[in-house]
């Protein structure tokens, strides 16, 4: 196999989590009576370019079935996030009714709405059809494609061009990196703006974030990763913020290569930093493997402990990563009984491999458990406030990551 981006044959395991079916492939009552299709989950790191990726093996349309039931709004957080990125960023480039504004992935228009209200023209990139339909809904404007470079030459033959182009927790999950850079040179404007966010790479390794890893995520990125992708295809990183969001993200600002802003001071800094946290260095990623292991012992010592002494464990929110962290570790419903989540789309489903079951939270209150494993710890603090109620019955919150929590 060879690095996705610069061609260099992969010979360096950066992590090896086993075997798990794909982290949104959410079982009905149905599916469990029937075979699970499970696949490798390893990632290796480009000795080249460093581009951390996972392998190759199977065709992306296997892994985006139709019903994916991801909803951006469903988190209170993620839309205040969104909220103030579409204030600062207005602001900073002077956006109005005669600019356009393109976002990839725009799910069910959470970021977006905010354009419309403010009567910025927009167009959202979303090949998922229900989260499309509920943008469409709220007044979104949606291109039903996968955005690449055959989308971007479509749109500029109907003479459009952005002056901001969005890609908010997508750039990560595009099989084609390369192509979908190019697709981002092609649709974007002179003088027009980039701005993608995606988990960063450093956070990943300093805060033992392996359950981030799942097959629709195929890159890991960092600073000098995206940097080496956006100058094959034409295109500058000309400033980057560190911003809180899932443990640790980049917002990365990118235009055309000749452009004449100058880069700002971050750049070098953010730079610098991966630099000295090893993210040159192959024996740093070795040694993740063994940082991921430890946590997810810690965990199931936890699990086996609680399990033993008769109490009971739920866990909230059935997000990806829980999947990972579930599957890594074997968990069954003998150990965490159920799992809640706010989406309606996935109650009543089954979480894939493990088969927890997934119920509403207003579970909690009826079973009372006496644990509450938090699956998504980026939004602890969030389902911590709306379900304080548990310490009624004298009932703790746990987080595994990046250490073992109980609280
Ligand atoms: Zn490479």
């Amino acid at each position: 196999m060879n690095c996705r981006h610069c061609s260099a044959p992969l010979e360096h395991v950066f992590l090896d989590l086993g075997f798990a079916p794909p982290s949104n492939a959410y079982l009905s009552a149905a599916d469990l009576q029937a075979p699970e299709k499970y696949f490798p989950l390893k990632l290796f790191v480009c000795g080249k370019c460093w581009l951390v990726q996972t392998e190759d093996y199977s065709r992306s349309d296997e892994l985006f079935t139709k019903d994916y039931a991801y909803f951006s709004s469903v988190s209170t957080t993620w839309l205040a996030h969104a909220r103030s990125y579409v204030e600062m960023i207005t602001a900073r480039l002077g956006l109005g009714s005669d600019s356009f504004v393109i976002e990839v992935a725009s799910n069910d228009g959470y970021l977006l709405k905010n354009f419309v209200a403010n009567g910025v023209p927009c167009l959202g990139v979303e090949p998922t059809d229900s989260t499309a339909a509920a943008a469409e809904a709220a007044g979104v404007p949606v291109a039903r494609e996968f955005f690449g470079q055959d989308f971007a030459e479509k749109l500029v033959k109907s003479g459009k061009q952005a002056d901001l182009i969005i890609g908010n927790n997508v750039y990560a999950h595009v099989p084609d990196i390369n192509d979908f850079t190019a697709g981002m040179k092609t649709a974007l404007k002179p003088g027009g703006t980039i701005t993608l966010e995606f988990p960063h790479l450093m956070s990943l390794m300093r805060l033992n974030q392996f359950d981030t890893v799942y097959h629709e995520h195929y890159s890991y990125l960092s600073l000098q990763s995206v940097k080496a992708v956006f100058a094959k295809a034409g295109l500058r990183v000309c400033d980057v913020e560190q911003i809180p969001t899932h443990g640790g993200s980049l917002r990365v600002y990118g235009c055309h290569a000749g452009d004449a802003r100058a880069d700002g001071v971050a750049v070098a800094r953010v730079l610098a930093e991966e630099i000295s946290s090893g993210l040159q260095d192959l024996a740093v990623y070795q040694r993740f493997q063994r940082e991921a292991d430890k946590v997810k012992n810690n965990l199931l010592a936890f699990l086996v402990e609680a399990n033993k002494a008769g109490k009971t464990v739920a866990a909230y929110g059935a997000a990806a990563k829980g999947n990972t962290l579930m599957n890594y570790a074997g968990v069954k419903p003998d150990l965490v009984s159920f799992v809640c989540d706010a989406a309606a789309s996935k109650q009543g489903k089954f979480m894939p491999g493990s088969h927890i079951p997934i119920l509403a939270p207003k579970e909690l209150r009826e079973r009372r458990p006496d644990y509450v494993v938090i699956l998504p710890w980026n939004i602890a603090d969030e389902v911590v406030k709306s379900n304080e109620f548990v310490r009624e019955w004298g009932g703790q919150f746990v987080v595994a990551v990046p250490a073992l929590r109980i609280f």
